[in-house]
Parts: structure tokens; sequence; C-alpha cells
């Protein structure tokens, strides 16, 4: 083969997708099934949204990756992306809010800025408090995770990727004379001319000499019976938002859908749960749920109620927060896609386009300085 991805996942099987469709001959594997739920890219539905407080440098690429999500949503003619509008709520003087009108001015994305009152007055589930303020940014939405890697790897398929599920790498290496990698399963044995390793919370295990201490952390979700109906959940009324409910705690959710996933999905973050993929409480205990109940009866009354279902997810975090798109920094034949800090979903489309020219190219146009897998060690 030319490339081998070890795993799947959002990253992977994008990237799988991105270099079948420009005829190179791929194999990926991938440690489970299919759009699985054991990793970080589950639970139904992922924030996009362009407004991009965490770092100016996003922006671009969000836009791109607007396009390419467009583009397999058309392809496989699937509903992967939903524009719902989004809002980012806070006190006004710092953090989700001021951090994303910033970049809302700077980009000129389409948006609004609301007060308390005609927040709860258009939205009527949220209860802000009177100093609260919120940015409605008009291209935000959300994007069905699990669909978008089956079409992924639908996609992959068809152009002729070798996919191989329940095989999970044990071991890679690149060729002693540098000519190539190899990738050992207890099935087989595989060679190729460069390897792209996306390994999600896996991270540490693959990349255990890249000299990068990666940190995961465990996150609930919670799907909420309203107490009064759907009504005030539909995305008109109740689009995705993200609500700094205190200083960088932060409480976000998405409209009741019409996929079969019953309820309006919450979580909060960050837990400081820290765990490994091996380590990690699978189970929402009754005390998680009630304490997001008392969460929630403050800031959207009407979602303390009954929780339908829970479920686990995992955030890899690099220590700056900022994603690894890069080249290991010893093998120039292998790539890396890891460290995705709880903010990777939205991008999975344009990183599988930035991978595939990686390994192609040996480079991409897209700016991915900040990026780099050496900036840790430079640090130090
Ligand atoms: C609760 C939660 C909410 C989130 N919300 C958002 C959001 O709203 N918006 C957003 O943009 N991002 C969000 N994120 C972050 C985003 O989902 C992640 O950044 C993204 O899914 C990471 O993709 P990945 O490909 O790195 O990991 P994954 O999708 O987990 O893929 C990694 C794959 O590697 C496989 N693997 C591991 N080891 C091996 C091996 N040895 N051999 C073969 N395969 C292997 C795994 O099985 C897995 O399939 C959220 C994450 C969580 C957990």
């Amino acid at each position: 083969a030319d490339t081998i991805i070890i795993g799947l996942g959002g990253m992977g099987s994008a990237v799988a997708y991105q270099l079948a469709r420009r005829k190179q001959r791929v194999v990926g594997l991938e440690k489970f099934g299919p759009a699985h739920n054991r990793g970080s890219s589950h639970g139904g539905s992922r924030i996009i949204r362009q407004a991009y407080y965490e770092h100016p440098a996003y922006v671009p690429l969000l836009l791109r990756a607007y396009e390419l999500w467009r583009d397999i949503d058309q392809l496989s003619g699937q509903s992967l992306l939903s524009i719902t509008g989004g809002l980012m709520i806070g006190s006004s003087d710092e953090g989700v809010f001021q951090g994303s009108l910033q970049s809302a001015e700077d980009h000129q994305l389409p948006h609004e800025v609301l007060n308390a009152a005609q927040l709860q007055a258009r939205f009527p589930a949220f209860r802000p408090q009177a100093d609260t303020v919120a940015l409605l940014e008009k291209a935000a939405g959300f994007l069905h995770p699990e669909r978008s890697i089956q079409a992924f790897l639908d996609q992959a398929t068809r152009f002729g990727a070798d996919l191989h599920f329940f095989e999970p790498a044990l071991q890679w290496q690149v060729l002693p004379d540098g000519s190539g990698v190899q990738v050992i399963t207890q099935q087989a044995t595989y060679e190729a001319e460069r390897l792209i390793i996306s390994p999600g919370a896996w991270a540490s295990e693959l990349l255990a000499d890249i000299g990068i201490p990666f940190q995961v952390e465990r996150i609930a979700q919670f799907w909420m019976a309203p107490t009064n109906g759907f009504t005030n959940f539909q995305s008109a009324r109740f689009p995705i938002f993200l609500w700094e409910i205190e200083d960088n705690i932060k409480l976000y959710g998405f409209p009741a859908m019409d996929d079969g996933t019953r309820g309006v999905k919450v979580a909060i973050y960050p837990t400081e749960q820290w765990c490994t993929p091996e380590t990690i409480n699978r189970t929402v205990s009754p005390e998680e749920i009630a304490g997001m109940r008392q969460i929630l009866q403050t800031y959207i009354p009407e979602l303390n109620s009954d929780c339908l279902k829970t479920i686990t997810c995992m955030h890899t975090f690099s220590p700056d927060d900022h994603f690894i798109v890069a080249h290991h920094p010893q093998h120039k034949n292998v790539i890396v896609a890891a460290g995705f800090s709880a903010h990777g979903f939205k991008f999975a489309s344009v990183i599988g386009e930035i991978l595939a020219d990686l390994a192609i190219t040996g480079q991409t146009n897209h700016p991915i300085d900040l990026f780099a897998s050496t900036r840790f060690a430079a640090e130090t």
C-alpha cells in the first residue's frame, strides 16, 4: 500500500476517504467496529461554529471544513451538517462570549449580540441572569458524528480503500533502511511507504516516543426529557449553545433531534476526571445525574427532568490545547493527528484533507504551524 492509517475514528476515516479519492492505495486499521462508541466521536451530535475564541488561526480552517462537510453531505446523500445558529453565552467582559465576539468581528461572521432579556424572549428555555449576554452566531450548528464517520468510511471503500475493523495495530515501526513502515496486527504484517497515526485517546500508547504528554479526560453526556414537552427545544428556539456558567465552566447542548435520539443532550466541562481508555469508568452514576439536574435547574429549568440516556466520552488534550497535525518529529514518513483537545470533530473534514496533502506531497497549503509536533520539545 501507499499509506497505512491506524485508527479510523473522526480523523482517520476522513483521511481514508481523502486518500482513496486521490487514488492512493490505503490500508486502514481500526481497533473496534465502524463508528463505534468507545472513543471520542460518538453520542449523536458535535457542535460546529466559526467564531472561534480558541485562536484566530482556526477560522480559515473552519471555512474550508464547512465546504468539505457540504461535499461529503452531498456525496453521501446524508444530512450530516445541520445549521441551527449557535449561542455563545456568558458574562460580557471576558471568556467565551468576548472571545467569540472578537472572532466574529475580526472575520466578519454574521452574528447578533443579545442582552439577557432578548435572549430569554427569543429562546425561552434559557434563564440568563440579568448581566448575562449572548452572541448568536448564524453559521453555527451541529454535525452527526457517527453518520459522518460512516459516510467517510463508505466513500473510502467505494474509492478502493482496504479497511480492517476489530484489528488493532499492536506495533508500528519505520523500516531500518528508512524506506517504509511496518505495522503488525494479530492477523497480519502490513508494509507501506508511509503511516498516518490518528489514535484519539490511545495517543500515549501509539505515540509513546513522541515526547508529548497527552491527558485524557472523562466526560459524561446526558439526554433529558423536558418537563413541558419539546416545543421550547426545537432548533429555532433552542439552537446549539455554549454557556460559560462560571469562570471557565461550560454547559453546552443541542436542540431535540428527530433521528431517534430522544431527549435534549447536554454536558458540562471541564470535569478534570483524568483517565485512560483502559481505566475510564463508562457508567454514569445517579449522583452525576443529580448534579447535572441541579445545574440545569438554575440555567434551563425545564431540563431538570428525567434523564433518558447517558454516555461517557474521552477528550484527549495536548499540553497547549491545540492539535498536533504534523510529521512525526523523528520520522518523515510517519504523520500524526492527535491531541484534538475537546474541540476537534468539527475540523475532521479539513484535517482529512491536510493529512492527505502531507502524505502525498509532504506539505500542505493550509495554515498548520500552530499544530507542529516539535513545539513542546522546543520549549523545554
Ligand atoms: C463528550 C464530547 C463532546 C465533544 N464535543 C465536541 C464538539 O461539540 N465539537 C467538536 O468539534 N469536538 C467535540 N469533541 C471533540 C471531538 O469529538 C474529538 O476531538 C474528535 O472526535 C477526535 O477524533 P479522533 O479521530 O482523534 O479520535 P477517535 O474518533 O476516538 O478515533 C481514534 C480511533 O483510533 C482507534 N484506535 C486506537 N488505538 C488503535 C490501535 N492500536 N489500532 C487501531 N485503531 C486504534 C480507536 O478505536 C478510535 O476509533 C467532543 C468530544 C467529546 C468526548
